[in-house]
């Protein structure tokens, strides 16, 4: 198969715009047949509760070409879970599980020729997310949805070597208890604008959140759960108002059934981070951005960056992505 004349290892993170996206209409209580189109742009009334009231979500994954040459993405039936969870929370129609999985596969395959070559460290962005589309003034939940699928090639993350982050603890939150934190809705990324904006003129990479009822453990980053290590020992914050992160969870076995660690998943308090030594966020962009320094209001808290733990777990769970490794039952969904 031919592919596009791009320069895969100078691209970004940005949207481009690629030949066939999937639509499928929610309408009368039903989800119609959906189907692929070439038609890029969405339009619906001016008042459309997505508009109004921001009754979104969306969920983000991958797919890549593996060393054998298979177009492949991982373990998409776990946002297909997590996305149904969204909606439950939002009160919107749960598209079909097994619908979601299919129409990302359909969705890459009629995109074939976007999806980066092997070993160019590029990859296709794909990005499931569905809104209220029908007229709603009084609040309440919409009565129609579209759930859409798009696509768009992105760069290697780490493009000119991995340069450790410096965090900063944030003193806005990110999440209230019993709040919308657990699930992947656009309200707590438009909310979070003003404080990476805010973290960026200051001269910070990402804020790290704490838990807002006390204000004394850390959660995760805007976009990214995080993890700690300490010998031969991860932990990571156990707490319902994180997004539960389909990268860290498939570290979490890594860690345990691939690298022998120890892992501890709990309460982690503000006060035990300098007794780390090695610190990263995890997400699907990066799989692993390691943290050189988290400042605590002055306080500086060194990591070591991408060291040893880091970078094997780092390696480990890419090789299994990538088919250099063998990977457990059922994360490799193969697209063609
Ligand atoms: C999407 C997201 C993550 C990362 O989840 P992955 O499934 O690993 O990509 C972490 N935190 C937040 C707040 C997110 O929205």
């Amino acid at each position: 198969m031919e592919k596009k004349n791009i320069d895969w290892s100078s691209l970004g993170f940005g949207y481009v715009k690629t030949d066939m996206r999937y639509v499928s209409n929610f309408k009368n209580g039903a989800w119609d047949d959906g189907c692929l189109t070439d038609q890029d742009t969405v339009t619906i009334s001016e008042c459309a509760c997505v508009l109004q009231y921001a009754q979104t979500c969306f969920e983000g994954m991958k797919a890549y070409t593996t060393e054998d040459g298979h177009i492949v993405c991982f373990r998409p039936d776990l946002n297909a879970q997590r996305m149904a969870n969204s909606c439950r929370r939002l009160k919107m129609p749960v598209f079909p599980e097994d619908r979601f999985v299919q129409a990302v596969v359909e969705t890459v395959r009629a995109n074939a020729q976007w999806v980066p070559p092997y070993g160019s460290g590029a990859s296709l962005y794909v990005r499931p997310y569905m809104f209220g589309s029908d007229a709603i003034i009084g609040v309440k939940p919409a009565n129609e949805y579209q759930f859409r699928v798009f696509v768009t090639p992105v760069g290697p993350y780490f493009k000119g070597g991995v340069k450790p982050l410096t965090v900063r603890i944030s003193d806005l939150d990110r999440a209230a208890p019993r709040g919308t934190g657990h699930v992947k809705a656009g309200l707590n990324y438009a909310m979070s604008l003003y404080n990476i904006v805010d973290a960026h003129e200051q001269g910070y990479d990402e804020n790290v959140y704490v838990d807002s009822a006390t204000r004394t453990h850390i959660e995760e980053t805007g976009g990214a759960n995080i993890i700690f290590i300490s010998g031969n020992k991860l932990v990571t914050p156990k707490s319902d108002t994180i997004l539960p992160s389909i990268t860290r969870r498939s570290l979490l076995h890594v860690a345990k059934e691939y690298l022998g660690l120890e892992v501890e998943e709990r309460p982690v308090a503000l006060s035990e981070i300098g007794d780390f030594t090695e610190c990263g966020l995890c997400g699907t962009a990066a799989v692993i951005s390691p943290v050189g320094t988290i400042v605590d209001h002055g306080k500086e808290i060194h990591y070591a960056g991408m060291g040893p733990t880091i970078q094997k777990l780092y390696d480990t769970l890419t090789g299994i992505q990538m088919g250099r490794l063998p990977a457990p039952e059922g994360w490799i969904q193969v697209i063609e």
